[in-house]
């Protein structure tokens, strides 16, 4: 069963361990001076690869604008797919990159993750295939040693691909859902953008998992509303409120669209035209990079594109 569905059942809304509900000063209040037709964004939700960073490097003006969103009184949440980090960790690569963040600003697809565990599977036995040790994010989740190899855990989780995603461990994984283990994946993002170009993410290996073992994935960051609505809830405000830029149209901007909120691509990071071209919908605002967003929200001379 997929997150959608189980929201779609009144499901009460899930509380994110370390990511509470917290208003934040200036947010609630009416931002003055802004463009008509964003004068109800009281808040920013901020994709961070792609959007601020490639390869954990700053992506020209990113630094500043964000600087002067917060100055301008919005409220802002990192949203990110990341599972190669902790909050704590992409707090402090953001800071030594000069952005003024901390890492309850950050809102991780793991956090989300442990978060729809403790809700869905209390106590459950899981194994982690992920690139990166993401364990200080999973709180509470009950994961098997990794020389365990005779137990059968009750939920696989799919995190971001990497080495790991060998054919021993790809094999091992279709072997517990074949003997009833859940799937549970972080997200499904088929590619990221590195330095050295795009790279293959877990999405991929995910639709193979699915169709040889006829499971489902259960999807807990972004695309899932209810990823949104965890960073809705901690800056206090409704969709209408909030906008949500990003450089992947179909999780980060069409998912956020589709939750209420106001959708705005940027043409860096893993941006191609033909996806743009090919995607199930149109964003909202299409903007050359982050640097651009103030302008944009002023409603000052900035290039909208197609
Ligand atoms: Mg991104």
């Amino acid at each position: 069963m997929s997150i959608n569905r189980i929201r779609s059942n009144n499901t009460p809304r899930r509380r994110i361990p370390g990511f509470r509900k917290r208003v934040v000063r200036g947010c609630r209040q009416r931002v003055r001076g802004y463009r008509p037709g964003m004068e109800s964004v009281r808040a920013v939700l901020i994709d961070i690869d792609g959007v601020l960073t490639v390869s954990w490097e700053p992506l020209p003006g990113s630094v500043e604008a964000l600087r002067e969103i917060r100055e301008a009184g919005f409220g802002v949440a990192l949203v990110t797919n990341t599972t190669s980090r902790t909050r704590a960790s992409i707090a402090g690569t953001l800071r030594e990159a000069g952005f003024a963040v901390d890492a309850e600003d950050i809102l991780t697809a793991p956090v989300a993750t442990a978060a729809y565990l403790a809700e869905h599977f209390p106590g459950a036995r899981c194994v982690l295939l992920n690139s990166g040790d993401i364990r200080e994010d999973l709180e509470g989740v009950t994961l098997l040693a990794p020389d365990d190899t005779k137990s059968v855990p009750d939920v696989v989780i799919v995190g971001g691909a990497g080495p790991e995603f060998d054919y021993a461990a790809l094999n091992r994984a279709f072997g517990y859902l074949q003997r009833g283990a859940r799937l549970v994946a972080v997200h499904r993002n088929l590619y990221w953008r590195t330095d050295a170009g795009l790279q293959l993410d877990s999405g991929a290996f995910l639709v193979g998992l699915e169709q040889a073992a006829r499971a489902e994935a259960e999807v807990t960051g972004k695309p899932s509303a209810a990823f949104f609505e965890a960073a809705l809830a901690r800056l206090g405000v409704g969709a209408g409120e909030a906008l949500m830029v990003g450089d992947d149209i179909e999780s980060d901007v069409l998912a956020a669209q589709r939750a209420g909120i106001t959708g705005v691509l940027v043409k860096t990071g893993k941006y191609l035209p033909e996806t743009h071209r090919d995607a199930t919908g149109t964003p909202d605002h299409v903007i050359e990079s982050f640097a651009d967003l103030p302008a944009l929200l002023r409603g000052s001379a900035v290039q909208e594109l197609g």
